[in-house]
């Protein structure tokens, strides 16, 4: 957009807020961030009419080298629209309902304030053990670290959070701590191997023998999922991508629009079509945008650099999308809200820029697509698992997704690369196992089962950055992931 058109935006919405009664504040925008300007009567009659976003793009369509659209304009793509066969039937009221029914939140990220102070830290880390231990209730028969004094020479069991962990070559040490007490559990062999993997921070349940003061491990037991996950069968396709980093020199605009005419059932592929017809929903987990000050000299590789400007490009981009699809955003860690995990959804001010079928969300977010439970995470966490994992690495992102899974917690780890947010209750735990977990961040692609939850890491639609060029960071950009449960198809649109 040029600086011209942004100038009047003010100025229209100084005439806008004239029209008495009525907000068109809205409309004005998404008239401008498609490089027209409106009327005030012409955006009185967009407003008016039932569903704003079908008239918009009809306007744009018939009006391409105007500047201004006018009240004439509209009645031209009025009747266009009433001539048109009626793609919707339903009305908007109609299709609201049936959205909110369609997609059911079950957890989502609020807007709580937390201070960081030490209570908060306790509370939350308190949490985080509490809602770990029910998992393994029923599996581990435990005792609380102060009561195994009184348990000599028998076999014992303790769920804890690991403080820390020691190599010493020969044998590991794991620094284990309940609400009552902390206990040394020293590894060796295969034990070891197992505590090596130990990040930190995790909730483990741990069983051995009693020596003086310390514990000899048999075993180290997580959390994990049950074994007999079920693969839920969906008549419908999702489509996962994240990581668009729209306002980046790097977004890779022509494969992106290559993605859009797929959705949209227009690509040449007649069988690729096919696959498109089928899909309801889009889910983006995070860093819609590039953002303002991510990264040292990150200026340099902006196409915009205002973030209010990022946002406005990201709604325009989503618009392109066929209305009849139901899009999911999340926030990541480049995206306008706080940094701290959990993050909420973004601000009204952003938000307010996209069409209506798009859904803010939180991240963490947990939803339900007609029965499908999708778990979105952006994935900061995943580069603290490839650091301190050496078996990991970017290029199979959803290896180290199962880490997540196996620990029941998206960000094990405090105090690495991801800062969480001190909430009374630790929102980032995986109590509920999802059908689906959904992750991008690290811009490589990659997908899996484990024991029958579908992980993706949904890729990127961003070139290499001088950043990522510095830290060795190969993108495997502009690859969907499509799935439909038994079912997932990869498609590359170019770019890599
Ligand atoms: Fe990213
Ligand atoms: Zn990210």
């Amino acid at each position: 957009m040029n600086l011209k058109a942004l100038e009047l935006l003010d100025m229209n919405e100084s005439l806008q807020k004239t029209v008495k009664g009525i907000d068109t504040t809205m409309v004005v925008k998404k008239f401008l961030v498609r490089g027209f300007n409106v009327s005030p009567e012409a955006a009185k009659m967009v407003v008016s009419f039932s569903d704003p976003d079908l008239l918009i793009a009809e306007i744009c369509k018939i009006s391409k080298n105007k500047f201004i659209i006018c009240e004439e304009d509209v009645l031209m793509a009025l009747k266009n629209l009433e001539k048109a066969p009626k793609k919707r039937e339903v009305t908007k009221e109609d299709k609201k309902e049936e959205k909110i029914e369609r997609v059911k939140i079950l957890k989502d990220v609020n807007n709580s304030f937390v201070q960081g102070t030490i209570e908060d830290f306790v509370a939350y880390f308190n949490s985080r053990l509490e809602k770990i231990g029910r998992i393994f209730r029923g599996r581990v028969h435990s005792v609380k670290i102060k009561d195994l004094g009184r348990i000599r020479g028998e076999n014992v069991s303790v769920i804890g959070m690991v403080n820390n962990v020691f190599d010493k070559k020969e044998s590991v040490v794991i620094e284990l701590e309940d609400q009552t007490g902390t206990i040394n559990c020293i590894a060796s062999g295969k034990c070891a191997e197992v505590a090596r993997e130990l990040l930190g921070d995790e909730v483990i349940a741990v069983t051995g023998t009693l020596k003086g003061s310390s514990m000899i491990v048999d075993r180290i037991v997580f959390p994990d999922c049950p074994t007999n996950g079920e693969i839920k069968p969906i008549d419908f396709g999702v489509v996962f991508i994240s990581d668009t980093h729209f306002g980046s020199k790097g977004f890779l605009e022509d494969s992106w629009k290559n993605f859009i005419e797929w959705l949209n059932c227009e690509s040449e592929n007649a069988e690729l079509n096919k696959i498109a017809e089928k899909v309801k929903y889009l889910i983006v987990a995070g860093d819609i945008v590039d953002g303002v000050g991510v990264y040292p000299d990150q200026e340099k590789e902006l196409a915009i650099i205002d973030v209010y400007e990022q946002y406005e490009v990201a709604a325009m981009h989503l618009d392109d999308i066929r209305k009849d699809i139901t899009v999911l955003i999340s926030p990541g860690n480049h995206d306008a809200v706080r940094q701290a995990e959990p993050q909420p959804c973004l601000p009204k001010e952003f938000s307010n820029l996209f069409p209506s079928n798009v859904k803010n969300l939180g991240n963490p977010a947990f939803v339900e697509l007609e029965g499908l439970r999708v778990l979105i995470y952006h994935g900061r966490s995943l580069d603290d698992l490839v650091t301190k994992i050496p078996r990991l690495s970017y290029e199979y992102p959803h290896k180290a997704m199962e880490e997540l899974l196996k620990r029941r917690h998206l960000c094990p780890l405090y105090g690495g690369r991801s800062p969480i947010a001190p909430s009374k209750e630790d929102l980032l735990v995986i109590d509920e196992l999802p059908d689906v977990l959904h992750s991008g961040h690290v811009h490589t692609y990659g997908t899996g089962f484990y024991r029958g939850v579908f992980l993706v890491n949904s890729s990127t639609w961003q070139a290499q950055t001088e950043f990522q060029k510095k830290i060795n960071l190969n993108p495997i950009p502009c690859n969907v992931a499509v799935y439909f449960g038994d079912k997932v198809y990869r498609i590359n649109f170019g770019g890599g």
